[in-house]
């Protein structure tokens, strides 16, 4: 699978990152945050715990909620604003639309644009009754101590998990050296959408779908006493990725009927008329 492509995007050799010229200005959770981000976190620090986590995989693994297409998905989520998110307060399709046009920019292979196109789709979990600190905000391991590089990490304290011993040893539940897909991260979007998609794409875009939220791992480099040879390769692809996510957001609006022909047929090549969600 396109092993040619070498993932590391740098400024100098993207057409896209080159349209951009403040890069610093992304991401700052202090005072300028939205409103209701660090409420957000708070909810999601405090309740995402390892039994938590277990029982929404379970629940979610079975695909057993609704049949429905990729584009289907995409057009239900117009409404949804994600409150995590401290840059942008648009609607979902805009920003997958955003993220995949970026992508697509770089002469990147079909695969890669359509995982830019369906990267937060997992945030269909709202259609059923998720909250949204069960859905949204950057992703950490569970079952083992909380990293100080996690987002607003103080507010771990309220978590239940933070006063059990069994987690708190240095490796928690985990072996030293076990790997990214034997941890169980929190829940959220991006794990629930791997599941859903995992049949029908390569692995490198499984990678970007499941980890793109893992700031701490991948952005901050904690955690690495879990990680195993293979995350090398794995984080290179999601890093690869995180530009296009987090850089495309802007207020210019897509087009969305007229980009819809290029999509549905990306769509029609990797997907069925309708998969199980
Ligand atoms: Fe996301
Ligand atoms: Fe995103």
């Amino acid at each position: 699978m396109s092993q040619a492509l070498h993932p590391n995007i740098t400024a100098a050799d993207s057409a896209f990152l080159q349209t951009i010229n403040d890069t610093e200005h992304f991401r700052h959770y202090d005072d300028e945050a939205r409103d209701g981000v660090k409420d957000l976190y708070r909810e999601n620090h405090v309740n995402q715990t390892l039994d938590f986590v277990l029982a929404q995989k379970a629940k979610y693994g079975k695909l057993d909620k609704l049949e429905m297409g990729i584009w289907d998905a995409l057009e239900k989520m117009n409404e949804f604003v994600d409150n995590s998110d401290p840059d942008l307060a648009l609607p979902q399709i805009v920003h997958a639309l955003q993220t995949a046009e970026a992508i697509r920019m770089d002469g990147h292979p079909r695969w890669f644009i359509l995982a830019g196109l369906i990267h937060d789709l997992g945030k269909v979990l709202t259609l059923f009754g998720e909250p949204q600190w069960a859905i949204v905000g950057d992703t950490y391991p569970v079952g083992c101590p909380f990293s100080d590089k996690i987002v607003y990490s103080e507010l771990f304290a309220d978590n239940p998990d933070s006063k059990n011993p069994a987690y708190q040893t240095a490796n928690g539940i985990y072996e030293a050296g076990c790997g990214l897909d034997n941890v169980h991260l929190s829940w959220g979007h991006d794990e629930y959408l791997y599941m859903v998609t995992k049949d029908y794409l390569p692995k490198e875009a499984q990678w970007m779908l499941r980890y793109h939220s893992c700031y701490p791992i991948h952005r901050e480099g904690a955690y690495q006493h879990l990680l195993n040879e293979q995350d090398e390769e794995t984080l290179k692809w999601v890093r690869a990725f995180n530009p296009y996510d987090l850089y495309s957001k802007c207020e210019t609006l897509p087009n969305v009927e007229e980009l819809k022909p290029f999509y549905q047929e990306l769509i029609a090549e990797f997907f069925p008329a309708k998969i199980k969600w």
